[in-house]
Parts: C-alpha cells; sequence; structure tokens
C-alpha cells in the first residue's frame, strides 16, 4: 500500500526507539557512521567440504529458494537449455506470493516494465480465469505488474511451467550450507525429508529472499535500516471467507463517507455490483475512517497494535472472500532477522489476526458471516537480509530515475517503508522510473553466485521500492537467462555483460 509510509508511535515505541538508538550508539552506530547499524554478522556455518553425503543433483544451475525470484530464474535457466534444479523448502512455489498469502501483484508504475516471462505469466494466469478484476486497470493503479496471482492457481502453474520447461523441483528442501572453493559455489548442502545431501551445480542462484545461501557462501551482507538497524515490520497475511463484497463497499462509501474506494474504483464498481460480477475492492485504515476503527480500541476488541495498518483487497475467482495485508507486527518488538523474535512474532500476530476477523465480523457489514479461511504459513518478511554486491542500489537510484546499460528491468514503484517517521522525499512523476542493473545481482567474490529478489544487492531504502513481485520476477527471469548464456558462452556469471547478451535473447533491454 503505497499510500502509508508511516506509523504513529506511542509513547512507548519512542522510549524503546530511544534505547535502542542509544545502544547503537554505543555499538559505534549513529547518525555519523549510518551504514554501520545495517552490518550483518556472517550466517553460522558448518564446514562440509569433507562432509560425505550422497549428492542427490549434478546440474548446471541450481536455484535455492522457490518465490517469485527463484521460480522465474529456474524457468528461465532451463528455458534456455541448462539443466537446472530449484530447491524449496515448502511445498508450493510463490514464496510470500502463495505461501505468505501476500496478493495483489503490486503495478510498478512504469509502462513497459513487464518483462517475456511475466506476459506469459499472465496469460496462463488469465486462462485460470484470475485475469484482472473490474476496477484494477485504473489510473491509481498504472504500469506494469498488476496481475492477479491468486495463491492456490499460482502454485498450480508454477509447477506446469517448471515441468514444460524441465525444472527439476525439490520440495520439502531446506539449505543449510555450502561449499565454496577457488572463488565458487561448489555445492550447496540441504536438509531434505531423507536427511542431508549435496547438489553440485555450475552455476548457483539465491532466491531466497533472506540471501541464506550468499551468506553461507561468505558473502558480506546488511540488515534492516542504515539509521536504527531495524527491519521493516513484519504481517501475517490471511483470508477471510463469507463475505457480502458489495455491503462492505456501501458500508464504507456511504455510512463512514470513505472516498479511498469510492475515488479510485467508483464507476467500475458500481458497474461491476449491477452485473453481479466481482469488483475489485480495497478497503483500508486511513485518515478517513480512523475513528471507525478506532472505537473498536475504546470498547476492547482491538488493541492499538492491531489498527496501525488495515487493508483489504477482493481476490478473482474467490467472489466471498478477500486477502488481508495485516495484521502487522509491531517492528519496534519484533525482527525479521531474529530467529527467536521473529517466531514469537508468529503467535503475536496469530492473536492479532483473530482480533481483526471478530471486529470485521461484528462491525463491518457484509462480515456478519464471515470466517478466516486461510492463514499464512509463511512470515510475511518485507526486509531481511541484503547481500553487498558489484553494484549497491540506494535511493537516489530511484529519486535520480538512474538508468544503467545493463539494466534487467525498470519500475517507478515508491519507496515503501513500514516504519516509524521516515522522510522519503518525493516520489517519481508519471512517466519517470528507473532501472536495477545487473551488478546488483552479483558479487565480487564468487564467480558463480547470482542474487535475485528481496536480497539482492540494496541499501534498506532502495530495497523497499525494489521488493515487490513484478520487480523480483524480472530479476529472476535476468538472472535464468544470464546463468545459462554465461555457461554456454564460457563467461562466469559474475563477468557476464548484460548487455553484451544479443538483444533477442534478453528479457530486458535498456533505453536509457
Ligand atoms: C506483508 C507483505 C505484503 C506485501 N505486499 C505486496 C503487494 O501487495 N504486492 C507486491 O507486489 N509485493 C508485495 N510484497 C512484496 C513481495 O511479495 C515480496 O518482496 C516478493 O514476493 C519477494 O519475492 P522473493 O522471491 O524475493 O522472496 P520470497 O517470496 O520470500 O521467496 C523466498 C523463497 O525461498 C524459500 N526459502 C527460504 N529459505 C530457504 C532455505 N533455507 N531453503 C530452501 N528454501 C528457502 C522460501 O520458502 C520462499 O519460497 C509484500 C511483502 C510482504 C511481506
Amino acid at each position: 500500500m503505497q499510500q502509508s509510509f508511516t506509523i504513529p508511535m506511542t509513547r512507548r515505541d519512542f522510549m524503546k526507539l530511544a534505547g535502542l538508538t542509544a545502544a547503537g550508539a554505543m555499538l559505534g552506530g549513529g547518525a555519523e557512521t549510518p551504514k554501520a547499524m545495517a552490518v550483518a554478522p556472517p550466517a553460522p556455518e558448518v564446514d562440509f567440504s569433507e562432509t560425505a553425503l550422497p549428492v542427490l543433483f549434478d546440474v548446471d544451475v541450481c536455484v535455492v529458494g522457490g518465490g517469485s525470484a527463484g521460480t522465474a530464474a529456474a524457468i528461465s535457466a532451463a528455458r534456455k537449455g541448462a539443466k537446472t534444479v530449484l530447491v524449496e523448502r515448502g511445498i508450493s512455489l510463490g514464496g510470500l506470493q502463495t505461501q505468505g498469502c501476500v496478493f495483489p501483484c503490486m503495478p510498478t508504475f512504469a509502462d513497459g516494465s513487464d518483462t517475456p516471462y511475466i506476459t506469459d505469466l499472465n496469460k496462463r494466469m488469465e486462462a485460470q480465469g484470475t485475469g484482472p478484476m473490474l476496477g484494477f486497470e485504473t489510473d491509481t493503479y498504472y504500469g506494469g505488474g498488476r496481475a492477479q496471482y491468486v495463491p492456490e492457481f499460482l502454485s498450480l502453474v508454477y509447477d506446469e511451467m517448471c515441468e514444460e520447461a524441465g525444472v527439476e523441483i525439490l520440495y520439502n528442501a531446506s539449505l543449510v550450507g555450502a561449499v565454496t572453493a577457488d572463488g565458487k559455489i561448489a555445492e550447496c548442502v540441504v536438509q531434505t525429508i531423507e536427511g542431508l545431501a549435496k547438489i553440485r551445480a555450475r552455476v548457483f542462484i539465491d532466491g531466497t529472499g533472506d540471501a541464506l545461501l550468499a551468506r553461507f557462501a561468505g558473502i558480506p551482507a546488511e540488515k534492516g535500516s542504515e539509521k536504527n538497524g531495524r527491519n521493516q515490520a513484519m504481517s501475517l497475511r490471511f483470508e477471510m471467507g463469507g463475505i457480502d463484497v458489495g455491503k462492505v463497499y456501501r458500508f464504507f462509501t456511504k455510512e463512514l463517507k470513505d472516498d479511498w474506494t469510492r475515488g479510485m474504483f467508483a464507476k467500475v464498481l458500481e458497474d461491476a455490483l449491477k452485473q453481479g460480477k466481482p469488483p475489485f475492492l480495497e478497503f483500508a485504515k486511513w485518515k478517513k475512517n480512523e475513528a471507525f476503527f478506532q472505537r473498536g480500541v475504546e470498547r476492547g476488541t482491538l488493541k492499538q497494535d492491531d489498527i496501525v495498518y488495515i487493508q483489504a483487497f477482493t481476490i478473482p475467482g474467490k467472489t466471498d472472500t478477500m486477502s488481508m495485508n495485516c495484521p502487522q507486527m509491531p517492528p519496534l518488538e519484533f525482527s525479521a532477522t531474529d530467529a527467536v523474535s521473529q517466531s514469537k512474532a508468529v503467535s503475536f500476530g496469530r492473536r492479532m489476526m483473530r482480533r481483526l476477523a471478530a471486529f470485521f465480523a461484528g462491525n463491518i457489514p457484509g462480515f456478519e458471516k464471515s470466517y478466516i479461511s486461510r492463514e499464512a504459513s509463511m512470515v510475511g518478511v518485507r526486509e531481511s537480509w541484503r547481500i553487498r554486491g558489484k553494484y549497491y542500489m540506494e535511493a537516489a537510484d530511484y529519486f535520480k530515475a538512474r538508468k544503467f546499460p545493463d539494466a534487467v528491468c525498470r519500475t517507478a514503484y515508491p519507496i515503501d517503508i513500514h516504519d516509524v517517521d521516515l522522510d522519503l522525499g518525493e516520489k517519481l512523476k508519471k512517466g519517470q522510473y528507473y532501472e536495477i542493473p545487473y551488478r546488483a545481482l552479483v558479487t565480487n567474490e564468487l564467480s558463480n553466485l547470482i542474487v535475485a529478489g528481496r536480497c539482492i544487492s540494496a541499501s534498506f531504502a532502495a530495497q523497499a521500492s525494489v521488493r515487490i513481485q513484478p520487480t523480483c520476477m524480472s530479476m529472476g527471469e535476468a538472472a535464468g537467462i544470464a546463468a545459462a548464456w554465461g555457461m554456454a558462452h564460457g563467461v562466469e556469471a559474475n563477468a557476464v555483460r548484460w548487455e553484451n547478451i544479443p538483444k533477442s535473447e534478453r528479457s530486458y533491454v535498456s533505453e536509457g
């Protein structure tokens, strides 16, 4: 939700933040040396080099993490002829898109950003009956992306695309280590249902979202904000069924006089409702309806934390269901890069979810018969660890709308940080966009590693723009193409010059 960059701070939060800042200053951080706050210690690792383990796969390309980026990478590499394995700890591809219930795919606000993989995926999703909902094609949601990746359909389509391309998927397998030699990753180690095993590959692509493969292989990483070390807020998303969407729309627009929905979608929504078609409806807590949600707190149904961020979207193909982009667990209490804290955030979020669902059912007309129909099976981590690669993306790349000869995609999605107040500057104007260079996906240290998705080489603020699904997919697509092209032409992955790949073989060509 790009309208809301900030959360209000309570006195309790302010005191905590003050404490954190003071602790940071004692550690040598603080305003003078802001980057120090984001430096992440290396991942604890075990030396598996001499450990005899079964070799499950010996392939050209091994992609670890089957999220939006990793899946795109694996499919794209295989389509270019590389023998590819995709390792995923869950049992569905898509990562946050599917397991995290993250919906909808945000627009890039940059025309021409859809790369061939996205166009192909969108066609396949539309064939499932999950094309864009009426009302999503508005001026507010312009640019590329914007497709509606309904989780259950998407995981099926991803399986089919992998099968067609010849990608071998290894589900239920968690990366636990990497063996490096001569400036390369030689093998990665995975925990499977049978026990530990090794995978050998000529090129490795890290699509874990947490840069875990890169960190196991010794690549320097950062986490959280350079100013205070804190990660973006996490959410635990869920879906509710049994909703009368028309009633919900009328309540927000007519009773609450909330023009959020009306301003964006009034005409299409009214038409869709008249035709009995499922419209695109979004409601959110914002200044015009704040009092309504605040009353829930005053009555004791909700807690203040619950209403910091509330947002809901209808889903195509699920006519009585809404996807909840909440609850958002307080970023001052929980960290996405602390194993124990992240775990506590899940239980905390689950309680928030139950309170929100009860409040909606009891207070929003249209929700009377609603129920929780799906709970995310993956924590909604917006940002965790990010590599330090050959190129380091910064907020200035966004604000200056920078272009690069080795650009792999374009976006104008704003710097969308879910945390306490930050001075984020002006958004790009319509028609402006910036690009992501291939060099932000590769490192100086390891020649056969490519990183794609939300953990590329970027500052905290830059990551807050590149992290959306279409951009992650385009990065993954480029990673797969570069891996296969480099191998076919005897060029190491970190030495591939994207701009030297023939235009017809590139997924994106900069016009910059
Ligand atoms: C709450 C929330 C709301 C958001 N809202 C939107 C939105 O409305 N629209 C939008 O476009 N974007 C949104 N985003 C951002 C976007 O969804 C993500 O940034 C993007 O999907 C990340 O894709 P990824 O492939 O980089 O990582 P992920 O989706 O995190 O995928 C990583 C994959 O790696 C796997 N993995 C991790 N560790 C291991 C391991 N050790 N071994 C094996 N596999 C592993 C995971 O299971 C997962 O499948 C949101 C994000 C969050 C958290």
